[in-house]
């Protein structure tokens, strides 16, 4: 691509010939219906070619549409267009008085990309960011609309899809009544003697972080509903001082802490949408495996850490409740996801990923779709009961193949 089109980490450059930003649908839908390969690119927060439509193709930004958030108080839903991102959807659903269920750790990634991937935050009890989706609207590779909701059969493959069905223009979602949330940190929790159903049971969303310089995490972070009875997080001391996870890194990029209670659209996600999240020179790796398998793979990834702390900036361990969408890393299983901000330096971390990867095989880890990872179609099939059949929907929708690009093609193996 000409000016070098990059992803937010810089650590991809897209090789599609252009970028379009059609300014209405029906722009949209002819463009498409034009076009042999196209592709989505949402905020450009992935840090693999899931998003290139490869060189030949057309990479679409739905910036320029109208970046609409339409909430139904009464059906307690909103319909949100393809290009808008989390934070201005929360705060538009928040003003309204309701709320989503969950958040990621940064509001600044887009919703369609998002729920394309299988994105979540941490609880128990809560899905991935794709499980309040009722309904996603698509334009095709001819350019016709479809509109595909929870009673369609196809829906479960239609929601977390990689992008690889068509050009998502709109979902909607359910809502809850609005509520407050109070966020806490704490300090170091051993490994050793971890309760890990109990921890991560101890509040509406728990994460736990470690540097692997030493057995066991640095730092958790619960956030609570204030609107349910708390017993506290007995197992490590609150912090002193306001934190950031990734070590260095200013504690002002990051939600109110010290239990503040707040809306929850400004505790859920880690970090503030003014500011850069994460550490913003990084790469990511993120691998999702049943939940009852926490201990054990944890103590699995303690004996390499060795291997993997030289080249980590901070890892983070949270759960996802079990889904029914096809491709997501929770399907069919409550879920324990173990998280690494690595720095930024790809010939260094690959291998280590593939280390890591070896290390987790045995508990049937499934790999972000957003994130690096090296594993091929052969293992995900394995870990993909419903592949083929998510395979057929891809050869059903799109059929002329406008949407799959060399990332498809390597999960579907074809
Ligand atoms: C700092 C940082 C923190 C992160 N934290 C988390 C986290 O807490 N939890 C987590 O699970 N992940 C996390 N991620 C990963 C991130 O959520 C995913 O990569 C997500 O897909 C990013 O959304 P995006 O809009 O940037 O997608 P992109 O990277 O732009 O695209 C992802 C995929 O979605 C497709 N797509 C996008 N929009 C559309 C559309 N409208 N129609 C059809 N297809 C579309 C693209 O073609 C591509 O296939 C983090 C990433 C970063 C950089």
């Amino acid at each position: 691509m000409a000016e070098g089109l990059r992803n937010w980490a810089g650590n991809i450059t897209y090789a599609a010939k252009e970028l379009q930003r059609p300014h209405s649908l029906d722009a949209l839908r002819s463009l498409i219906a034009r076009s042999t390969h196209a592709r989505v690119l949402g905020s450009g927060h992935s840090f693999n070619l899931i998003a290139d439509p490869g060189p030949e193709g057309t990479l679409l930004s739905l910036t320029a549409l109208p970046p609409s958030v339409e909430v139904d108080t009464a059906a307690r839903t909103v319909r949100v267009a393809g290009g808008v991102r989390y934070a201005e959807l929360a705060r538009t659903v928040h003003a309204h008085g309701l709320a989503l269920p969950n958040m990621a750790s940064l509001p600044h990634i887009s919703v369609a990309g998002s729920v394309a991937t299988g994105t979540h935050g941490s609880g128990n009890a809560n899905g991935s960011l794709a499980s309040p989706v009722r309904e996603v609207e698509l334009v095709l590779a001819d350019g016709s609309v479809l509109a595909i909701g929870r009673d369609d059969a196809r829906f479960d493959g239609a929601v977390t899809s990689l992008g690889a069905l068509g050009v998502v223009t709109a979902l909607t979602l359910d809502l809850e009544p609005d509520f407050e949330v109070a966020q806490h940190v704490f300090g170091r929790l051993p490994l050793a003697g971890l309760d890990f159903e109990t921890v991560s049971a101890s509040a509406y969303s728990v994460s736990l972080f470690t540097d692997w310089r030493r057995s066991g995490f640095v730092q958790a972070w619960v956030k609570r509903r204030t609107d349910v009875p708390w017993d506290g997080f007995p197992w490590a001391e609150p912090a002193a001082e306001a934190m950031h996870p990734v070590p260095g890194m200013p504690s002002v990029n990051c939600t109110q802490q010290f239990g503040v209670p707040g809306p929850w659209h400004e505790r859920l996600p880690h970090f503030r949408p003014e500011f850069t999240p994460s550490s913003g020179a990084e790469l990511q790796s993120e691998y999702l495996l049943p939940r009852a398998y926490a201990v054990d793979a944890l103590h699995a990834v303690d004996a390499i850490r060795g291997t993997v702390a030289p080249v980590l900036q901070i890892c983070e361990v949270r759960t996802v409740a079990a889904d029914s969408q096809w491709l997501s890393p929770a399907y069919g299983r409550d879920t324990v996801a173990f998280h690494f901000t690595w720095v930024e330096d790809t010939a260094a971390v690959l291998p280590v990923v593939r280390r890591l990867e070896e290390a987790l095989a045995p508990f049937d880890a499934r790999p972000h779709w957003g994130k690096v990872f090296t594993a091929q179609a052969s293992d995900l099939r394995e870990r993909y009961p419903r592949m083929g059949d998510f395979a057929a929907l891809v050869a059903e929708l799109d059929p002329t193949g406008t949407f799959r690009n060399d990332f498809v093609g390597s999960v579907l193996g074809s």
